[in-house]
């Protein structure tokens, strides 16, 4: 296998190596084509093909039902909390969960479109646990209730989307679901529409996916730029205008990828083999369960985040309190000098935890997580 650094980036993000090498293998001449990816009329056949394989790959990985159209779209995750109340909002107002720095984000944006209200918050404990739903101050009026299904820079996910109608809400769910895409199933009988940027768990930064459910198109703002409006987009396959081909290339190839990928498991003592999505999520899982049983047993790194709401894609992650306070900022210092030689790269904390975070896409292997425990355990020994 390969001898690259293994990348613990939040995003963009390290991509599986077979995605770059096929892409670099096709990078003067896709398929006998005689032009590169880059080179070809997004209206040409060459290019309807790359792009018809992909929807059909993203679809079919995670289950989306007919009645959502999935669209790719340019603008990253901060141009759809704009793109989202433009298209939903009619004006009037939505309700936020705030459960770290993204969700926040998109409710500040929405206040410049529609009525942003905040009906929950845990602000208050640090962003590092979960508001239940049922303490949410659910509107009757809200034309869409959302929240960040994975919060990236504090490191908490919903383990499971919360059930609207149960809760008495008949508005449809907006997740922010930008980094923790693919990485395990969607119920979508709880979600009206999702988006996230690419450049977290899919492929290069510059493509968004949208999938939006049917009823929800049309609504759109006069102001709502033509090329952000979701039907507009919908109807026109996603070529309204150029999309981002490059990007919705290496999409497809990483779609492939993920369609390939096995992992065992065992159903009522039987071994079963699953596959795509579903082996990502068993992956996935065991690998954040050996990083965060490793740091709750260390007397010297700790994760500050309450265990039912960690993620298991991104991991903030701290010396403990008494070893900060003394010799924070050195020693961070040279614990990132330590791991850069190690092999292990980009993971500095975001700059507004400060810290260390080690982010577990779907393309870290277990080997990956392996490699960074043995270099946390050296480091307890000899690093302090
Ligand atoms: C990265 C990220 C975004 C922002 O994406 P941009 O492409 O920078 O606009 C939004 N939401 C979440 C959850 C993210 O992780």
């Amino acid at each position: 296998m390969s001898a690259r650094p293994f990348n613990f980036s939040a995003g963009p993000a390290a991509l599986p190596e077979a995605v770059l090498q096929q892409a670099a293998a096709e990078m003067l001449d896709w398929h006998g084509s005689g032009m590169g990816v880059m080179e070809m009329s997004h209206r040409g056949k060459e290019f309807i093909q790359i792009y018809e394989q992909a929807e059909a790959d993203f679809r079919e990985l995670l289950a989306i039902p007919p009645e959502f159209k999935i669209l790719f779209m340019q603008g990253g995750g901060l141009a759809e909390n704009a793109i989202v109340p433009l298209n939903l909002s009619k004006g009037l107002a939505a309700d936020f969960v705030v459960t770290g720095g993204w969700s926040q984000k998109s409710a500040k944006e929405a206040a410049k479109y529609c009525q942003a209200r905040v009906i929950a918050s845990n602000e208050a404990t640090h962003f590092a646990e979960l508001p239940a739903p049922t303490s949410w101050r659910l509107n009757p009026d809200a034309e869409y209730v959302h929240i960040c299904s994975n919060e990236t820079i504090h490191g908490i996910e919903f383990q499971q989307l919360p059930d609207l109608k149960a809760l008495g809400c008949d508005a449809p769910l907006v997740i922010d679901f930008s980094s923790h895409v693919a990485s395990r199933s969607v119920d979508w009988s709880r979600v009206g529409l999702a988006f996230g940027g690419a450049q977290k768990n899919l492929g290069p930064a510059g493509v968004t996916l949208v999938v939006v459910r049917e009823d929800l198109l049309g609504h759109a703002l006069s102001i709502c730029p033509s090329a952000f409006d979701y039907q507009l987009v919908a109807k026109n396959d996603s070529m309204y205008n150029t999309p981002p081909t490059y990007g919705i290339y290496i999409a497809g190839l990483t779609f492939q990828w993920l369609k390939q990928q096995t992992e065992m498991t065992t159903v009522n003592g039987s071994p079963i083999e699953l596959r795509g999505v579903a082996a990502m999520e068993v992956r996935n899982q065991a690998k954040a369960q050996l990083l965060y049983d490793y740091l709750d047993q260390s007397s010297v790194f700790e994760s500050r985040v309450e265990p039912s709401a960690r993620s298991r894609m991104n991991v903030p992650f701290f010396f403990n309190q008494a070893l900060e306070a003394e010799r924070g900022a050195a020693l961070y210092e040279a614990f990132l000098k330590g791991a850069k030689t190690a092999g292990l790269l980009q993971l500095k904390g975001h700059k507004s935890l400060g810290g260390l975070r080690a982010s577990l896409y779907n393309a870290m292997p277990l080997a990956g997580v392996q490699a960074l425990i043995a270099y946390l355990q050296a480091f307890e020994k000899t690093g302090l």
